[in-house]
């Protein structure tokens, strides 16, 4: 059975659209059959994993707002194993479009319901916030992967997510877990970094992956090319790590 994978937190550029997308990629080159839902209306993960956003005709939205299946706008990429339910800028509106509607909050979770079944991991890479997209997500997971930056403040605004993680537990997806937290971003030469991978060990415990995300300019690099960095550059650190991270995951030496 898929496991599916919210990777959230509401704070910008903590580095979840490209754990979504080298993840996955990572996880698909371990041989596992993987889906990325992108459903961030910026569509940075869609056009990160490859795929021409100018060439979308239906999206996530369309799934959301207008109940289309979601089988319908599964589109592979150029990774083996690897596909994705791209999101465009149409998906800004859905935020409001939604709110009056039935089931606003369930949306997400009975369309993967179709497909979970069809895939090993099924990561969905949410957009900077709390709001209904993000709520959307949580209620259709089985756990969220929260990346945290190696920066000062890197706890603050923890507590508002683990606080709408919980409202979700309780109301509307009792199964949801916290699959791990991963510290991202991590500029070793500094011991700023050192002592915010302590804190947030000293908060989340067991529950940080082993596996650290250094600062690697191949990381950043790789978006505009439209590649997983195991494809734009499989030497670099930046792949190394998402490999490791990859095995992590799914539990395997
Ligand atoms: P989010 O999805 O949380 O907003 P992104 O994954 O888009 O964050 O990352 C924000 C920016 O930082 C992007 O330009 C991305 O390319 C860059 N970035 C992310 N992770 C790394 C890393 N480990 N090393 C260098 N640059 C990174
Ligand atoms: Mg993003």
């Amino acid at each position: 059975m898929g496991k599916i994978i919210s990777i959230a937190n509401q704070k910008g550029g903590v580095g979840k659209t490209t754990t979504s997308v080298n993840l996955g990629a990572c996880l698909a080159f371990i041989g596992k059959k993987v889906l990325i839902v992108d459903i961030d209306p910026q569509g940075n993960a869609t056009s990160g994993a490859g795929i021409d956003k100018g060439e979308v005709n239906e999206c996530i939205y369309d799934v959301l707002v207008d109940d289309l299946a979601i089988e319908k706008v599964i589109k592979d990429t150029a990774v083996e194993n690897l596909y994705v339910v791209p999101a465009t800028i149409q998906l800004a509106g859905a935020e409001i479009e939604l709110v009056p509607t039935i089931s606003r909050e369930v949306r997400l979770k009975r369309a993967m319901d179709q497909i979970k079944d069809d895939f090993d991991y099924i990561l969905i890479d949410c957009p900077p916030s709390l709001g209904l997209l993000t709520i959307n997500a949580l209620t259709a997971s089985d756990s969220v992967l929260i990346p945290v930056q190696c920066e000062y403040y890197a706890l603050e605004g923890l507590s508002q997510l683990l606080n709408t993680v919980r409202l979700v537990q309780k109301h509307l997806n009792h199964h949801l877990m916290i699959e791990g937290v991963l510290l991202t971003m991590l500029d070793a030469r500094t011991n700023l970094g050192l002592q915010v991978i302590q804190e947030v060990k000293k908060y989340f415990q067991n529950k940080v992956y082993q596996t650290i995300i250094p600062r690697n300019i191949r990381l950043s690099e790789a978006p505009s090319h439209g590649e997983p960095i195991i494809i734009y550059d499989p030497k670099s650190r930046g792949a190394e790590v998402y490999l490791d991270l990859a095995k992590e995951v799914a539990e395997v030496g």
